[in-house]
């Protein structure tokens, strides 16, 4: 029996791995830096969670979802997305405390899974690195998260990232706005791309993010969401954007961002890499302030990003920058006979236990073989114990960048291999 990984999934392999490490440990100190705290929620959430946060009518809550029956017969599913499961968390956990205007900083390094159709930078097991500021309805905070986001992108290299803005606007502004959307758009319903024609009754806001060129071409006509703001989510976009020119923050205002999830009010925005094609945005977010009443908390507003981390990998490899040679590191102990063999096994315990990377190579070969694989493991020295080495009481230490040797004391080879 011959078993494939399921279509769409990905296995990060060993010469992969260090990548996905400095991604995830950059994101860790920045995230430390501006005072967010880790998260780790578990893989799967009551289907609830979900489908009424994001919306029954979103892509992710119509096809998307991994969603299955335990034996007990609940409905779970995997985590769909970031912003819920945190914000279920927060409710039930009272990472609030007493003090109801706390801000809660929190991060996380996520799973997301996606039935969805896999192409490049598309996965249906993706990961996420996001934040969430939930307890202040501080325009300064949306800036805060957004610099946060910039400073990921620029540690990864990507220096050519926009910010593209716009507000979705709250409950008491954006009816009024779909009315109006409806009705620019009522003429040209047989225009729009079936899935449009479909969201014109469900969820018409939806048709200003469809990026068929027909579909474009009719809602670069219509009104636009930021002329009709309330006046509490007009003063929110102008004090966000305020905060962003006092932080030196480049924006394009986009109409055409509306995210596809239903909990976003207010700020919406996405990061674009220039150059990557269609598949050119990195990552995206905004603010939910009616999210954890509609989890079953008090009302609390917030604010939050998630970012792929499979698009920033594949944005660094479009735009060719190398991941560099890994440096040459740790020992490996080749023995040349039998009695040397045990004496190799005693120094590479010792290595060990000094905090040194060390290895044998089990295959017992030559030393012209130990060598060759000293040198393809990327070691950065070679002990060669022989029988004369035994003998003297003493090890040959092989530099195996410049070829040079230099034999030391058996009883100082520790220390010397520390400093080496
Ligand atoms: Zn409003
Ligand atoms: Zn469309």
């Amino acid at each position: 029996m011959r078993y494939r990984r399921p279509r769409g999934v990905n296995d990060i392999l060993p010469d992969e791995v260090g990548q996905w490490q400095r991604a995830e440990t950059a994101f860790r100190r920045l995230c430390k830096r501006y005072r967010y705290r880790e998260i780790r929620t578990p893989v799967f959430e009551q289907t609830g969670l979900f489908t009424r946060t994001v919306g029954e009518e979103s892509d992710i809550v119509r096809k998307e979802m991994y969603t299955f029956e335990d034996k007990g017969g609940h409905s779970l599913t995997l985590r769909a997305e970031g912003t819920a499961p945190t914000v279920r968390a927060f409710i039930e956990n009272n990472l609030q405390g007493q003090d109801r205007e706390r801000l809660v900083k929190l991060y996380y390094i996520a799973p997301i899974f996606r039935y969805d159709r896999p192409q490049a930078g598309r996965y249906r097991q993706h990961h996420q690195a996001g934040v969430e500021a939930i307890g202040s309805s501080n325009p300064a905070v949306d800036a805060e998260v957004i610099d946060l986001a910039l400073a990921f992108y620029q540690e990864m290299g990507l220096e050519d990232v926009q910010l593209r803005l716009n507000s979705v606007g709250c409950p008491k502004c954006t009816p009024a706005y779909v009315e109006t959307l409806k009705a620019a758009l009522g003429a040209h319903v047989e225009e729009l791309c079936p899935d449009c024609q479909r969201r014109y009754e469900r969820n018409p806001l939806r048709i200003l993010d469809c990026k068929q060129p027909a579909c474009r071409r009719i809602t670069e006509q219509v009104p636009k969401l930021l002329d009709m703001l309330c006046d509490e989510c007009r003063e929110h976009f102008e004090g966000l954007v305020a905060a962003l020119d006092l932080l030196g923050i480049e924006y394009v205002l986009d109409p055409h961002i509306v995210r596809g999830l239903d909990y976003y009010t207010k700020t919406a925005f996405e990061f674009v890499c220039k150059g990557l094609g269609a598949q050119d945005s990195i990552g995206g977010g905004g603010r939910y302030d009616g999210l954890v009443e509609q989890c079953g908390g008090e009302p609390t507003p917030g604010v939050g990003f998630g970012i792929g981390l499979e698009r920033v990998l594949l944005a660094r490899k479009a735009l060719g920058l190398e991941e560099g040679e890994p440096a040459r590191e740790g020992v490996l102990v080749a023995a040349l006979n039998d009695e040397a063999w045990a004496e190799a096994i005693k120094l590479t315990s010792e290595l060990r236990d000094a905090g040194i990377i060390a290895d044998l190579d089990y295959r017992r070969r030559s030393l012209r073989s130990q060598l060759r694989f000293a040198n393809s493991e990327g070691f950065a020295a070679t002990v060669i114990l022989g029988e004369d080495e035994l003998a003297k009481g003493v090890v040959v230490v092989r530099n195996m960048q410049t070829g040079e040797q230099q034999q030391v004391a058996r009883t100082d080879a520790v220390e010397y291999l520390r400093n080496f």
